[in-house]
């Protein structure tokens, strides 16, 4: 694995989560006989258009000019769930909503998690994390990407405890 920067260039998204997430979803289907629905795929098209963790409800906020229901939206996200093409993690701290994120790493990720209001950057220089993925020594294992969450509180958060708030 290169330790470069392997962003895609702003403006021109990458559509390589899209394929391999659409392929495991294609072979989940399949070899449940299940029926392919062109709604679930604009769901998960919504999903990787994201890059970033989110709720159900800001899923389906997102989805609303698409005409797709609420229904919809949480059931794909079951599915996505089953087909491990999402997994699920709950936010230690503050208004604890279960958010989601893509399983399927093409890149390596370090988002900066805001655990008062749950706001999430993604870490731009990672460089020096890059390098001690790199330079480890792994035993029966073969690096690829990682995904990595640091949590902490931003700087309006920082403000606001500051003056006593919660
Ligand atoms: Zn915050």
């Amino acid at each position: 694995m290169s330790t470069t920067d392997n962003r895609a260039p702003s403006g021109k998204k990458s559509r390589l989560p899209y394929e391999e997430a659409l392929t495991k979803l294609n072979d989940y289907i399949e070899s449940h006989n299940m029926r392919h629905t062109p709604e679930r795929e604009m769901v998960l098209n919504e999903i990787c258009d994201m890059q970033q963790p989110f709720t159900a409800e800001q899923l389906t906020e997102r989805c609303k000019p698409l005409r797709l229901t609420q229904a919809t939206v949480y059931n794909s996200l079951k599915l996505f769930i089953v087909a491990r093409i999402l997994h699920s993690f709950v936010r230690e701290t503050g208004r604890s909503a279960t958010q989601y994120e893509l399983a399927v790493a093409t890149r390596s990720t370090v988002m900066m998690v805001c655990t008062r209001c749950g706001r999430t950057v993604e870490l731009r220089d990672k460089t020096a994390i890059d390098h001690i993925v790199a330079m480890r020594k792994y035993s029966n294992f073969v690096p690829e990407n990682y995904s990595m969450r640091i949590y902490g509180h931003c700087k309006l958060c920082r403000r606001i405890l500051a003056r006593g708030g919660r």
